[in-house]
């Protein structure tokens, strides 16, 4: 894959301590919904044993004109130059890489879990599968501490009325520590939790991400359900 330049166009705080941040899409660049491209940045004014590159989720759809990634912003050089470059500032782009992306066989729906960040490849298909009206049937689990935790919970409840063929289940681990009321799923992702919101659990094509303890944890559920390997497709977003 070439690589090649954007340039910073905006950002936006989306959750607690997590931003998104928007570039202008190359000339040629085009993506899957759900894969991910590594991002450079260009002689940055510091750095650290981390290094300048990362790898993100493209979590805006491939429809759209800007390419968009969400982070949480922990204290690393590579997230504090970029939540201090100008509007304007020039990435290179490495990708698209990655098959996390939506299979092809409409008639086998699609259960998406996803802790925290890990929601970014989820977003982008949840956005294309609305635009392009696909036939599949997803079902998103979305786990997080806390609503405020939660990036684009809104917006995910939005496409989950806009679009029949989409189901947003979101569960808090930590709803006490929150300002706001939940009535919604709470505890950690689990079996019996699948149990009462899919119809079949062995017909699905499973994809999941997040930190390496949840999708463990996301694997070894599968596994106990009897899931074969060849249906689960997973991320895993190390560094939280
Ligand atoms: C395909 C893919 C997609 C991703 N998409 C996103 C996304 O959409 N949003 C997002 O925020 N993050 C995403 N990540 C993770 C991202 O690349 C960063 O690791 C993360 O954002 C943390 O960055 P950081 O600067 O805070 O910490 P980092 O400096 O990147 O990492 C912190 C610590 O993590 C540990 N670490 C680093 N690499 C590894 C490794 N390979 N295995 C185990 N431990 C390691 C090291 O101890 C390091 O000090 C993705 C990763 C992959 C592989």
């Amino acid at each position: 894959m070439p690589v090649r330049e954007a340039t910073l166009v905006r950002r936006d705080t989306v959750a607690e301590g997590t931003m998104a941040f928007y570039f202008s899409r190359p000339s040629g660049f085009q993506h899957r919904a759900g894969q991910s491209l590594l991002m450079t940045l260009v002689d940055p004014p510091q750095t650290d044993s981390e290094g300048d590159s990362r790898n993100f989720t493209i979590a805006s759809a491939p429809h759209e004109a800007e390419l968009m990634i969400a982070t949480r912003m922990r204290d690393t050089a590579f997230k504090r130059v970029l939540k201090a470059a100008p509007i304007g500032t020039t990435v290179r782009l490495d990708g698209p890489n990655g098959e996390m992306v939506l299979h092809d066989d409409p008639a086998r729906p699609a259960v998406l879990l996803a802790g925290g960040i890990g929601i970014t490849p989820f977003l982008s298909i949840a956005r294309d599968a609305a635009h392009q009206r696909l036939p599949h049937r997803l079902c998103l689990f979305y786990s997080n501490r806390r609503p405020e935790d939660a990036a684009f919970l809104a917006e995910l409840r939005g496409l989950g009325q806009a679009n029949p063929n989409f189901r947003l289940i979101a569960a808090m681990t930590e709803p006490e520590k929150s300002a706001q009321q939940w009535a919604g799923e709470t505890g950690f992702i689990r079996r019996e939790m699948l149990e009462r919101h899919l119809p079949d659990l062995v017909s699905p094509i499973y994809y999941f991400a997040g930190p390496p303890a949840m999708t463990m944890a996301m694997q070894k559920m599968l596994e106990a359900i009897g899931i074969d390997e060849q249906a689960m497709r997973y991320e895993e977003f190390y560094g939280y």
